[in-house]
């Protein structure tokens, strides 16, 4: 190759276009690693629409970890005290294809289940999906966007009648008033937030709210920060509603046409005074009557989230509080307004539009749903009932099936849950018991890979070619421009070869990842995420936003491209929702706290969260020397009153324990925590620190309704070492 190459970033949600070059092209200029190999040079892609160039410090340097620790072929051991031996492709999937067979005949296929990944590639999930909830017959797909994203899939589906987030990036440019509840969009949605602080900046009468317990540099650039108690957040967004009801900043037209629920909601909010909201969430009554205010008086309201809302025991109940504020204000379905999920995973939002969670089936359907069941059968060609009716495992439930003994193999792919599950230790000791564990990664070694019998090496970024959408539903082919180390494979080559030893050969007959995804395009056909215009061809011209039905087609991209000004596309300009009346759902939710409170015993609350550099687990961004350098070790933020008392210095170490386990962190000291709550970075496994882990600390219990765990908070007590 001698050019270069758009593609699109793989780490977070915001997916920012990139264009890379290879190294030969730079001649003298050629960047070199700490070995001494050429490193390909990547830089912003100024026409990629979502991030017009810009790029942060993950994207820029991500090809300087594509080299290293990679898992070169498929390995297998008899047990897990065993070595590792490397075998054959053909060795491998006959272990597998052997191994699914028995568990088919004996335990039946509810004992096999796959905890996939947001790094997937559309075609990956697709193939996964048709091969589990299709051939195999059982919905036991997770993917790590249950710990992430499923709380914010649940309260759009409840309040919308479907999933899909309304807005676009251009809206943060429109509006008059960014809310940001529960996300630190600066150093997890860098690129999200330097479009909003730029037009900020310009635009001094457009107000910023951050919501957040720790004053991060989010909360830094915003008019307003509100330091809430964590676990408050439904008591502050009612008391904004009450205050909104009081002063008569509410669209009552709008509410009578295009709501429902309305007096369920009323009746609760009245319950919210803003001296009660005050006092509850640790902030003043001020403070909260200028939130209220700012997002009364304001024509457009904008507001994001990501995981602080959704890692929450009521993380449903949350996001659906946030789009009460919206359809009580009439604030969506026009430019500069609406409520927005941020996600976290490059391509959480493709697992989304491929089934890929335990619920869903592909083109946002529901498992539950009989007649998406028999619409998904007709499709793949499969005999009426063949899809199971019962939703399948999630990712914690597949923790507590290894428990319980009703899971015969799991099949872990490109995430590493021996770092990101919540409460480590049980985890671990289910991982162990596991009779039969493949797991499926570009990297070795991981944490995970500690709990494997089989491991099996796959193509990454760069390596394969495949969709990603993002934040804002935009859609970006990643094409493959270098060679896979060793034998590594494509994921969703690994899923069809599978499905083929299956028997499966009609269904699996793919020659490559375009045809794979012109299958799974069709499946979209009348849904609300319809992307039945997109091909791997159109994307190869420019990335497109969805909706894109057949009949629009290349055209609208080729009009773009001559320069017409992308005016971006939101859900529900018409006011009409997906639900069977066509209007927004109300959700009427008291607010229900922790899950676990602070109590004498364990008198803090620990949140956890991302660093600007590090992605995750570190697989990647661990090896990256510029950001080892930015972010060297893990640590615990304390605030000065809370450290004072405990006879804390800065720099000290501190034990940190909650009723699940331990974990110990030199202490920084900062004002930009609450007192009250510590702040410990989910970065660290085993790998990288000694006892530095912050889920061994944190707990499963879930949301009800999205089943995502509140790994966000949990009580715990500090001890100076
Ligand atoms: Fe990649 Fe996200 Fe950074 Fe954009 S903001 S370059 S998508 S990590």
């Amino acid at each position: 190759m001698t050019e270069s190459t758009k593609t699109v970033c793989p780490y977070c949600g915001v997916g920012c276009g990139l264009e890379v070059s290879p190294p030969a092209q730079l001649g003298k200029a050629t960047h070199r690693d700490s070995h001494g190999n050429p490193i390909w040079r990547v830089r912003g892609d100024k026409a990629h629409p979502s991030s017009q160039g810009m790029v942060c410090v993950k994207g820029a340097t991500i090809a300087e970890s594509l080299d290293k620790n990679r898992l070169h072929y498929p390995m297998v051991r008899d047990s897990l005290d065993r070595e590792f031996r490397r075998v054959s492709w053909d060795e491998a999937f006959d272990i597998i294809v052997n191994r699914i067979q028995t568990l088919r005949l004996t335990t039946g296929s509810e004992a096999i289940c796959m905890y996939g990944s947001g790094q997937f590639q559309t075609e990956d999930y697709y193939m996964a999906q048709k091969l589990l909830k299709g051939c195999l017959g059982t919905n036991n797909f997770d993917a790590n966007s249950r710990l992430c994203m499923s709380s914010a899939v649940a309260g759009y589906i409840q309040s919308f009648g479907s999933d899909g987030p309304p807005c676009c990036y251009e809206d943060l440019e429109l509006t008059d008033c960014a809310f940001l509840i529960g996300t630190n969009t600066a150093e997890c949605h860098p690129i999200i937030f330097n479009r909003l602080e730029k037009y900020h900046k310009k635009n001094r009468k457009v107000k910023v709210i951050v919501v957040d317990p720790r004053r991060t540099p989010t909360a830094e650039a915003a008019d307003l920060h509100l330091a809430i108690r964590p676990g408050t957040d439904i008591d502050l967004l009612n008391g904004i509603a009450h205050l909104l009801m009081r002063w008569n900043y509410i669209d009552t037209a709008f509410i009578d046409d295009c709501t429902s629920n309305f007096p369920a909601y009323a009746e609760v909010i009245r319950h919210y005074p803003p001296e009660v909201v005050a006092r509850q969430c640790g902030i003043s009554v001020e403070d909260l009557e200028t939130a209220a205010r700012y997002w009364g008086q304001s024509n457009r309201v904008l507001s994001l989230w990501s995981m602080g809302v959704n890692q929450s025991s009521e993380g449903t109940a949350k996001v659906r509080t946030i789009i009460n504020l919206h359809l009580m204000t009439g604030q969506i379905g026009k430019p500069g307004a609406g409520p927005f999920s941020l996600t976290g995973q490059p391509n959480a939002m493709g697992g989304r539009e491929a089934g890929g969670l335990s619920h869903l089936l592909p083109g946002y359907r529901v498992v539950k749903n009989p007649q998406h069941r028999a619409e998904v059968e007709e499709f793949w060609g499969l005999k009426p009932g063949q899809i199971s009716p019962n939703p399948g495992m999630t990712a914690w439930d597949m923790i507590t099936g290894l428990e319980n003994g009703n899971v015969g193999l799991v099949w872990v792919a490109a995430t590493n849950p021996a770092v990101s599950m919540p409460d480590l230790e049980r985890t671990k000791k289910a991982l162990l018991r596991s009779p039969f564990t493949i797991y499926q990664d570009a990297y070795y070694p991981t944490e995970t890979a500690a709990y494997a019998h089989v491991l099996l090496p796959a193509a990454q970024w760069s390596e394969k070619t495949g969709v990603m959408t993002n934040s804002e539903r935009m859609v970006t082919l990643g094409p493959a421009f270098r060679q896979p180390p060793g034998e590594a494979k494509p994921d969703w080559e690994i899923f069809a070869e599978v499905g083929r030893r299956l028997g499966y050969h009609k269904e699996f007959a793919f020659a490559n990842s375009a045809e794979v995804y012109a299958e799974f395009v069709k499946l979209t056909g009348d849904r609300p995420c319809d992307m039945t215009g997109i091909s791997h061809q159109l994307l190869q011209q420019s990335p497109t936003q969805w909706p894109h039905p057949q009949e629009r087609g290349i055209e609208e991209v080729e009009s773009r491209l001559s320069r017409i000004p992308l005016q971006g596309k939101r859900l529900y300009t018409n006011l009409r929702f997906h639900t069977p009346d066509g209007r927004a759902r109300f959700g009427a939710y008291h607010s229900r706290g922790l899950a676990e409170p602070p109590d004498p015993n364990y008198p803090f609350v620990l949140t956890t969260g991302r660093l600007y550099g590090h992605w995750h687990t570190q697989t990647r961004t661990g090896r990256i020397e510029k950001i080892c350098q930015m972010h060297p070790e893990p640590f615990v933020e304390i605030h000065p009153r809370d450290a004072a008392k405990l006879g804390i210095t800065d720099s000290q170490w501190v034990e940190v324990r909650s009723r699940r386990g331990k974990a110990r962190f030199p202490a920084k000291v900062t004002k930009a925590i609450a007192p009250g709550t510590v702040f410990v970075p989910m970065h660290w496994g085993a790998l990288w620190a000694e006892n530095a882990e912050a889920n061994a600390l944190t707990h499963p219990e879930s949301c009800p309704d999205s089943l995502q765990p509140e790994l966000k908070a949990c009580a715990v007590q500090l001890v100076p070492v």
